[in-house]
């Protein structure tokens, strides 16, 4: 098929007739035709091909190479790569227990192991731990004390209710967490 060019003829789908028809190349970007003009009612409009080819006129043939990217200010996509002690610095390495299958670990427990070292656990897998040494990754069994280890028989208080509480409500696994009622809602503004 011969190249085309403006003045020249293209079959095209016109949006106001609705039809595959002659159209006449008003304008092109590059080698494709960006604008129309429809040989049966004579109305522009941008150029479509076949129906359910998808043409739209992109404007990347205007070569707008990204020169924003510099190299001082840090991008979004850069990779931070946090290094073993930066990731062992906010754990409690002090207080470290040594590693032991007979143990139950939980995500981010710090332990000692006699061969491979500090590690902190990145992943609980039912028996199976995940814990991170330096430079390596080791998967361990854990929970193997008799306990069962799909339900953890130690739960530690992390989770602290931090606002007013105006009774102690039990702890019950069956319980669902109410949202807490805002002021309007326990004290009713008498607007009327
Ligand atoms: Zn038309």
């Amino acid at each position: 098929m011969a190249t085309h060019k403006v003045g020249g003829e293209v079959d095209a789908l016109c949006t106001r007739c609705k039809l595959t028809l002659a159209h006449t190349i008003l304008a092109m970007v590059g080698t494709k035709i960006a604008r129309v003009r429809c040989n049966t009612c004579g109305g522009d409009h941008a150029y479509r091909g076949a129906p359910g080819v998808t043409d739209r006129p992109s404007s990347s043939s205007t070569t707008r190479t990204a020169r924003a990217s510099s190299s001082s200010s840090p991008s979004k996509a850069e990779k931070i790569i946090i290094s073993f002690e930066e990731q062992l610095a906010g754990k409690d390495v002090a207080s470290a227990p040594r590693y032991s299958p007979k143990d139950t670990y939980r995500v981010d427990q710090v332990i000692q192991h006699p061969t491979f070292g500090t590690g902190f656990v990145t992943a609980v897998r039912g028996d199976k731990v995940d814990i991170t040494f330096r430079g390596d990754t080791k998967t361990l069994v854990h929970g193997r004390g008799g306990a069962p280890a799909e339900k953890p028989v130690f739960s530690p208080p992390v989770r602290q209710t931090t606002g007013p509480a105006d009774k102690p409500q039990p702890v019950s696994e069956d319980a669902e967490q109410l949202p807490i009622p805002s002021d309007e809602e326990l004290f009713p503004s008498s607007g009327d």
